[in-house]
Order: C-alpha cells, then structure tokens, then sequence
C-alpha cells in the first residue's frame, strides 16, 4: 500500500460512523465524502437495502433515496439531526424501485418535499408489485400500495439551492427508464442511483443496458475525478465504474458469441455464466442476479424485453 493511499484510508476511517440496532447487523454506514456531503452505504445483508445519502448546505438539507426499510430510514433521519439542526426540506428519489422509496414517510413526515423523474410518480405503487411475484400477500400488497409518493416531478432534471451550494439532478437512462443522478459540483461527488453498482452485479428486470453503458460512459468522460456514490456497493471512483461498465459489455457480448455459435437455452445460460464467473464472481449478488442478468439480457438482445412504460 503506497502511503497516500494509507493516509486516504486513515481518513476515510476517521469519518466513518456505523448505525446499527442492537444485535443487528448494520443498517448502513456514514461516509462523508465531501464537505458536508455523506454517503450512507449499506451491506447486501442490511435490512437498508440500498444505499442512500444526504446534502448539507447553509439553508437547508437535501436526502438521495430513503432506503427499503422505514426504520433505516429514521436511523438516517437521525444522522442528519446529529450533524445539523437545518431543516430536511428535499428528498430525490433516484428511481422508483422500492429498496429506495420505502422510507419516504419519514421524510415527508419531517417536512420534506420528495422529487423525482415524472413516471416513478406512477410506477412506485404499481411496478413495485412485481418483486414479490405472483405469490405476493395482501400485506405486502397494501404496503407497496401505501408508498409515499414524490409530489413534484420533472422530465430532464432540477437545480436545487441549498444555500452557498446547488446540487444538480439530471435524468440519465438504463437502469428503469425512470433514473436520476444527483450531482453535488463544489465537492466533485455523483450519486448514481442503480445506474451503477459497484462491484456489485446489478438487478436488470427494467434495464437498457446499452442505454445503461452510455451512461457509465458519460459518468467517466464528464466527472472523471468524481467520488460516485452507487446505488449499491460502497463508495467508488472512476476505476470501479469502468469495472462495472466493462461488465455489462462483457454481459452483452458473450451472449451474442455464444448465440452466433448457435447455442440458446441452457447451454447458452451455463457458458455465460461461466465467463462472468471468471471476471465477477466475487462480486456481491453473483449468486443471486447472475442468472437473470443473462436471461433478461437475451430478451433485450432479442427486442421482447417487457420494461415500464413510460408515463406521457
Ligand atoms: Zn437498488
């Protein structure tokens, strides 16, 4: 380990604070990784869920997602309470995916307005539906139901002034058709959304992954001295984008080789999954995504790929 390298760990280390219930595992863990920007990153066995993050300026605080568990998200909530007494006036839904909407009434409840791309608005109650699979129980039925939906949407994206800093949201697609990225300039740091995982295999149900390639292309041509805050996966720069650019490539182009040497089916599915095993196994969620990574990535190949329909 060269020294700077040492040093950045050190103080990485220093600005950490693990959240966590008591015999639980964490829920999440604090970084801050700007001035006043903190990153709140989750482990795949956390009931978190996903990662999720917060904005401090000198008005007022914004929140990036608001995790799959409300009671994460009250830790969260806490947090910002220990670290400012300004109010919690804006929460950015990146997508609609429930891992990172679930919490928004405790937001709401604390007096924030919640923004997100105009669909998520509509697809949070209804698209949601689909993780629990046709077995899914009135419960779970009426909790996806009672989300709490943002009330101000936009098409391309939003400036917000936080007082003495403007974090920038902007829509990018690949991941639902329904995806922002919200941009903090004057401490270099992107929060992703699931636009991006890091080292982590990404779920893909709603997925464009050309369209999500092009976008990992921009994260590195447009902020390649960025710290990028994933969706999943702890907190990244611009080699750990490319890794995971590279791996939905690699994703693409093993199917359509295994395809043009005629196989299909399961033959197909066992090859690939043995190349992406070699580069990826390792990688958090292998077990549990890489199988539906190259099936949904054969329906999307062959252009019969169901994705949310975009609200007009
Ligand atoms: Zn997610």
């Amino acid at each position: 380990m060269r020294p700077v390298r040492a040093l950045m760990l050190m103080l990485c280390l220093a600005a950490a604070a693990t959240v966590r219930a008591a015999d639980a595992p964490p829920l999440f863990t604090l970084h801050e990784v700007g001035h006043g920007v903190w990153a709140a990153t989750s482990a795949p066995t956390s009931k978190a869920g996903s990662n999720a993050g917060f904005v401090i300026g000198n008005d007022a605080v914004l929140v990036v997602d608001s995790f799959e568990d409300p009671a994460a998200a009250r830790a969260l909530l806490a947090a910002i309470h220990a670290r400012t007494s300004l109010p919690v006036r804006y929460l950015v839904n990146t997508h609609y995916h429930l891992d990172h909407v679930a919490g928004n009434g405790v937001f709401r409840d604390a007096g924030a307005v919640i923004l997100a791309q105009h669909s998520v608005r509509a697809w949070e109650r209804t698209e949601n539906l689909k993780f629990f699979g046709p077995g899914i129980t009135p419960a779970q039925k009426a909790m996806v139901q009672a989300y709490v939906l943002p009330t101000v949407t936009y098409r391309d994206g939003v400036d917000i002034d936080l007082g003495g800093r403007t974090v920038l949201v902007q829509v990018m697609p690949g991941h639902t058709g329904g995806d922002s990225v919200v941009m903090v300039p004057d401490a270099r740091v992107v929060f992703t959304g699931d636009l991006f995982w890091n080292h982590s295999l990404p779920n893909l149900i709603d997925a464009d992954t050309a369209a999500q390639i092009r976008t990992n292309d921009a994260f590195l041509r447009e902020h390649p001295d960025a710290t990028f805050v994933p969706g999943h996966g702890e907190v990244a720069h611009a080699a750990d984008v490319r890794a995971f650019r590279d791996y939905l490539v690699t994703l693409r182009q093993t199917i359509t080789a295994a395809q043009a040497r005629g196989e299909h089916g399961d033959a197909l599915q066992r090859d690939v999954l043995a190349r992406l095993k070699r580069d990826c196994g390792h990688w958090d969620y292998f077990g549990y995504f890489a199988a539906s990574n190259i099936t949904q990535t054969v329906a999307e190949l062959a252009g019969h790929k169901r994705r949310p329909v975009p609200v007009p």
